[in-house]
């Protein structure tokens, strides 16, 4: 049952409450990863074989027990079938569909007097992508990290991966790196993978950049390797917020919550709307769906925890609540969905209509379900192309044109206290003037 919150106007405690889930990193998960970073930079694969087998099961013989072969490879795709192939094939076009639009290209500008600036759009260069090797696979988290990074033109995808005494690597995740067109896949994970990879070893690249999620000690050893690499952001708990008026359909507003709530027991699931009698019916409908459901007990604590309605006044309130709270997901079920756009101003990724359920979007509707989560959303964005590229500009100034900027620039540098870099003007200059300007 959904704990049911009358608002009347006052909602920021409220949202307060709700946005409080964390996994936090206790010191001793922090000492742990430290320590085996630096075991791992002075000891390179030997300490990396170490972890494997001491946390894993899996014992290394040699460098050919570190990377997955091709064959092993296609016997995936094979193992797999030919139908879940097709799938992941439809979720590959249907990703590069919408990621194409955000790949941004390098532009330049010429002025008349010759000056000509611009910005170059490059992807980086090698990207490891975390895969999870726990009991859950998760093969379209892999597509919703590989074809964005494809798309930039990041020229090095590598995969890590832990595996157990068998040296196994699921067969979908084979299948799905297959599809992205990922070679590389390493079987090395947890913190050990992720501070290999950001170090560099004799078996494992050194990478600018590491995606993907993980457990605690993952999540872990990404924030304390960030600076030598880049990495996205750490994912809380999932969450879904649903706004919807007196016509939606309680039937598939009971279904996507739980499909949320499912997740996790740190999970999320808000309904957020005018009427008092859809809260009612969705409330049954959450008695009537919930038993058929395998993981049933995970929903029920998550929406006595984390789940509620909250009764709004207007649409336009309801929005007002959403907005504070920044879900990750926003389902819209609402008449003319596609006019609440420009109420929307915080959400990491927004499903308009009773036929766009966010199931949809974390596999095959196209966008990404790389999300921000934990109200994150005010100022993150969903993972794209923009996260695998860099931006260098660049500008070229004839001498005629800088004489012109001459004078302001070394003022400026003699306010900041840099004669060198008024000297670095001046210089250029010298023949043309006295060099006595500096000061
Ligand atoms: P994992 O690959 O993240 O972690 C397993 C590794 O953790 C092990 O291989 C081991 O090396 C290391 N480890 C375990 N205990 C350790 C210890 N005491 N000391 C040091 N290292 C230790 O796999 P997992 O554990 O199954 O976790 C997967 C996580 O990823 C889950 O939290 C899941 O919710 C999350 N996930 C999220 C998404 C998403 O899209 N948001 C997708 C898939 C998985």
């Amino acid at each position: 049952m959904l704990k049911t919150y009358d608002l009347q106007g006052q909602f920021k405690d409220v949202v307060k409450k709700f946005s409080s889930r964390k996994t936090e990193i206790s010191q001793q998960v922090n000492e742990t990863v430290m320590q085996m970073i630096e075991d791992i930079e002075k000891n390179g694969d030997q300490a990396i074989m170490k972890y494997c087998y001491e946390l894993d099961g899996y014992r290394m013989e040699g460098p050919q027990d570190f990377i997955v072969s091709k064959q092993e490879i296609l016997d995936g795709v094979t193992s797999v079938g030919k139908d879940f192939m097709r799938i992941l094939e439809r979720t590959k076009e249907q990703l590069i569909d919408f990621h194409q639009h955000q790949v941004d290209r390098s532009w330049s500008i010429y002025k008349e007097n010759g000056v000509m600036m611009g910005q170059i759009v490059r992807g980086l260069e090698k990207v490891a992508l975390y895969v999870p090797g726990g009991t859950a696979t998760y093969p379209s988290t892999v597509m919703m990290n590989a074809i964005p990074a494809k798309l930039a033109g990041v020229k090095e995808l590598i995969i890590i991966t832990p595996v157990k005494a068998d040296g196994k690597v699921n067969p979908s995740i084979l299948a799905a790196a297959y599809v992205c067109g990922i070679e590389r896949i390493y079987k090395v994970g947890g913190a050990h993978g992720v501070a290999g990879v950001a170090i560099g070893t004799n078996m494992l690249p050194k990478v600018d950049k590491i995606v993907g999620p993980g457990n605690i000690y993952v999540a872990t050893a990404k924030k304390c390797c960030y600076g030598r690499v880049d990495i996205d952001m750490i994912a809380g708990p999932s969450e879904v917020l649903i706004v919807a008026d007196e016509k939606a359909n309680p039937q598939y507003i009971a279904a996507d919550l739980m499909s949320q709530a499912e997740h996790d027991k740190l999970a999320s699931a808000i309904l957020v709307t005018t009427s008092q009698s859809l809260i009612e019916q969705v409330n049954v409908e959450l008695q009537k769906q919930m038993p058929f459901l395998s993981r049933a007990d995970i929903i029920e604590s998550s929406l006595t925890n984390y789940g509620g309605a909250f009764l709004v006044d207007s649409i336009e309130e309801a929005f007002q609540v959403s907005n504070e709270f920044a879900p990750e997901h926003l389902e819209v079920l609402v008449e003319n969905p596609m006019n609440t756009l420009p109420l929307i101003h915080n959400a990491g990724s927004i499903f308009l209509g009773e036929y766009t359920p966010e199931p949809l979007g974390d596999y095959m509707s196209g966008t990404n379900h790389v999300l921000p989560t934990g109200g994150t959303a005010k100022f993150y964005s969903a993972l794209g192309v923009y996260d695998f590229v860099k931006y260098s500009s660049y500008s070229y100034y004839p001498k005629q044109v800088l004489q012109t900027f001459k004078d302001d620039v070394m003022t400026f540098a003699n306010k900041e206290g840099l004669d060198g870099h008024a000297n670095s003007i001046a210089v250029r200059f010298k023949e043309d003037e006295s060099c006595d300007k500096v000061k």
